[in-house]
């Protein structure tokens, strides 16, 4: 069987549980056996839309003590798998998905390799390749062992879409009370309504060079005018140097320090293109600069660039997307 880890946050199953099964589905291309997608934590509604990406059936555990706990959420993923002829497991490198694998790693007495963006096999070795040294250099690993543990980085693999609904199993375990020994006390939301830059197709970054918190507003609208012209999921995200200014906080941080992303496209304003930086975001499908310094690093791994002033290039961008869109 290969395991896909279900990521699901309190009732809501992340795009990214998609993107897992369907990464675990191409192991099965491989190795065989069929993909079971598990999860745990709160009732979730929609688990049977994984089938579209692969999962021949989803197991859940629900019980909403696991929801923030990681290694109790960890212990029951190992319950369920308990005497199962488990070949791989396949986990999102998101922040739940960091904390649950390396419990069921152990668990399983098995090697894990983290945050991969792209693998082979060669007979049943799994080949994979992941980013290294702040994204500087690609690494190529080769994992042998009878249970493959790995986890993949969000957005580096095509979903699949093109499967039926699959059946859900709600499953009970008994969970080790000394793997709820943390507790979670509170829970700050972000803002309503905003996109997480961990899960944006778009991402518009703003850095230093935003001059104040009051200028990311434009940024705001662009990314407005984006999701209306494409219907995309588009968010803000910012550079270290705006976030210890203090113009955004730290969830929108992209970097080495910061999230780690590869959305579709990412257009960098305003930032320089340090190597931290670099590190969070050079994965990205297209990448769009607009810094008025021709010699920015940013320019040496951008597809595109605008050497002018972003308070002249921003809200005319906008502007003709919006014109674009009809508006
Ligand atoms: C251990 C460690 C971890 C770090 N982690 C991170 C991280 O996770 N993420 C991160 O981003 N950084 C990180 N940093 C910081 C990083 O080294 C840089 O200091 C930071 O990325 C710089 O941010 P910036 O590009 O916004 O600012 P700057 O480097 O100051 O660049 C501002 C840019 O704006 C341009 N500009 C100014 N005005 C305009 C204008 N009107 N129009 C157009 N362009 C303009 C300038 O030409 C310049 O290129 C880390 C550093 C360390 C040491």
């Amino acid at each position: 069987m290969i395991v896909a880890f279900v990521e699901t946050l309190d009732g809501v199953l992340k795009d990214v549980a998609l993107e897992t099964v369907s990464v675990a589905h191409r192991v099965k291309e491989t190795l065989g056996g069929e993909v079971v997608a598990v999860g745990a934590g709160k009732k979730v509604e929609g688990l049977e839309q994984l089938g579209k990406a692969g999962a021949d059936r989803v197991l859940f555990v629900e019980d909403e003590r696991l929801e923030h706990a990681a290694q109790a959420r960890a212990h029951a993923l190992l319950k369920v798998l308990e005497g199962k002829d488990v070949r791989a497991v396949v986990f999102p490198a998101t922040k739940p998905g960091k904390e649950v694998a390396p419990f069921v790693a152990a668990g399983l007495s098995a090697p894990m390799l983290t945050d991969i963006v792209d693998f082979s096999f060669e007979g049943e070795a799994l080949v994979a390749k992941k980013p290294l040294y702040a994204g500087k250099v690609i690494g190529t690993f080769r994992l042998e062992h009878p249970v493959l543990i790995f986890s993949h980085r969000p957005k580096a693999f095509a979903v699949r879409r093109d499967g039926a609904e699959a059946p859900v199993e709600t499953v009970q375990v008994e969970v080790d009370p000394r793997a709820l020994r943390v507790e979670v006390l509170e829970i700050k939301a972000k803002e309503k309504g905003e996109v997480d830059v961990a899960e944006a197709d778009y991402i518009v970054s703003g850095g230093r060079g935003m001059g104040g918190p009051e200028n990311f507003k434009l940024l705001y609208d662009l990314a407005d005018a984006l999701t209306r012209l494409t219907g995309k999921k588009v968010a803000v995200g910012a550079s270290r140097a705006a976030v210890d200014a203090g113009w955004m906080p730290h969830s929108h941080q992209v970097g080495q320090t910061g999230k780690v992303v590869s959305p579709e496209l990412y257009i960098a304003v305003g930032i320089s293109g340090a190597l931290q930086h670099l590190a969070g975001m050079r994965t990205s499908k297209v990448i769009v600069a607009i810094n008025k310094d021709p010699e920015a690093p940013i320019f040496k791994i951008a597809d595109f660039g605008v050497v002018d002033d972003l308070f002249k290039v921003v809200p005319e961008l906008t502007r003709r997307l919006k014109e674009r869109a009809g508006e």
